[in-house]
């Protein structure tokens, strides 16, 4: 049985009419950059968020990076943050000269231990990005008293994170990415609201920080051909956008799938002892946009997993601190062991709404067969 990590072929099949026309509408009526359909998904972002303004960009990538822009992450300028993420919630920092500057991992969430950001604070400090890696949102009570107490700026990057919620000290949950200045969604195809193709949006309550991220997405223009700032050229996609808005019709069905097949992974494998399963930690609601398992010879089970042709992936093999491209910033090797560890033994299983209960079986039961 072949298994792919993910694909997106399954739920346009299903849903094929409502893509097609959906598409089409945008192609007939040709207003291709910020037509329509980008205000009606950044309005549906709104109220299935909170969030009062929601900028549809052009990729998670240009979301994070026009945000660190906006709030000050740059010239010298210190942001702690996780060195265990995507290489982007890094690269937003330094693309404007800020510095970024790790802490070490939780080692049962993979989050950010917020225990040593305050340790990190100094008088250069201007932010903290935590990222909601995963599963689960990083702990955003911890986050904004210390943001709150040394007046800095919090930039969530909830590319992963969409539908995730934290329940806060009011007691009311609240999205990933609504509680700091600035929260990022990536629609990044394999993503929990995936297009088809490249896509991003930032959330703000701000009204301020708002105005300035539709500007800056139109290269900094208040209106055509006056420009206020130094902007960029990014604009969520139309097309995107009209498929986008299609899925997000389907979201909370597309959610509650995921924590199926999570459990399902998690009954089936919580007797194998050569591996450790997710923890969540905090009061919030996870979302299952991958699921990882710590594994006792992970690359020999990745290749196990291959020659039964079932897909996996790794998140994320290298730290962020051991990247050629940040040697500069002087970390090196056992810096932040749990981080180092962590990326030796994780491997990500296939999960995506459209896989069937058999494939699941058969995943557990391969990566059993490999421990016996
Ligand atoms: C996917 C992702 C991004 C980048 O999003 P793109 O839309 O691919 O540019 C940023 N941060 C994290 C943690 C991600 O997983």
């Amino acid at each position: 049985m072949k298994v792919s990590f993910y694909t997106s072929q399954r739920e346009y099949s299903a849903k094929k009419d409502e893509f097609n026309t959906a598409i089409q509408a945008v192609i007939e009526k040709g207003n291709f950059i910020l037509g329509e359909q980008v205000a009606q998904l950044e309005q549906g972002i709104q109220q299935y968020t909170g969030a009062k303004y929601a900028i549809g960009v052009a990729s998670g990538t240009d979301a994070l990076t026009i945000a660190s822009d906006i709030l000050g992450f740059k010239d010298g300028k210190e942001v702690i943050t996780s060195p265990f993420t995507f290489l982007a919630s890094t690269s937003c920092i330094t693309k404007h000269k800020g510095r970024p500057v790790f802490v070490d991992i939780d080692e049962e969430t993979f989050a950010m231990d917020v225990n040593k950001i305050e340790e990190k604070v100094n008088q250069q400090t201007v932010g903290i990005l935590p990222i909601h890696l995963f599963d689960q949102m990083a702990d955003m009570d911890k986050i904004m008293e210390i943001a709150e107490k040394h007046q800095l700026k919090v930039l969530e990057d909830a590319a992963e994170a969409f539908g995730m919620r934290w329940k806060g000290k009011g007691g009311l949950y609240r999205h990933a990415g609504t509680i700091g200045d600035f929260g990022v969604f990536s629609f990044f195809p394999t993503k929990t609201l995936g297009g088809y193709g490249d896509g991003g949006m930032m959330v703000t309550n701000d009204d301020e920080l708002a105005r300035k991220a539709k500007f800056f997405r139109v290269h900094g223009a208040s209106k055509k051909y006056h420009y206020d700032y130094i902007g960029y050229n990014s604009r969520l996609d139309t097309l995107q956008a009209a498929i986008l808005s299609v899925k997000l019709k389907y979201i909370d069905d597309a959610i509650a799938k995921r924590e199926k097949i999570a459990k399902q992974y998690i009954e089936n494998l919580s007797d194998c002892e050569a591996i450790t399963l997710p923890k969540v930690k905090g009061d919030q609601k996870q979302v299952y946009y991958v699921f990882n398992i710590l594994a006792e010879s992970r690359d020999q089970l990745a290749e196990h997993l291959a020659k039964n042709e079932i897909g996996y992936s790794i998140y994320y093999p290298r730290p962020l601190h051991l990247q050629p491209c940040f040697s500069y910033l002087g970390y090196r090797k056992g810096d932040f062991p749990i981080a180092e560890r962590v990326s030796e033994n994780i491997i990500a299983l296939p999960i995506y709404p459209e896989i069937t209960a058999d494939e699941v079986e058969f995943v557990c039961s391969t990566i059993k067969s490999f421990y016996k």
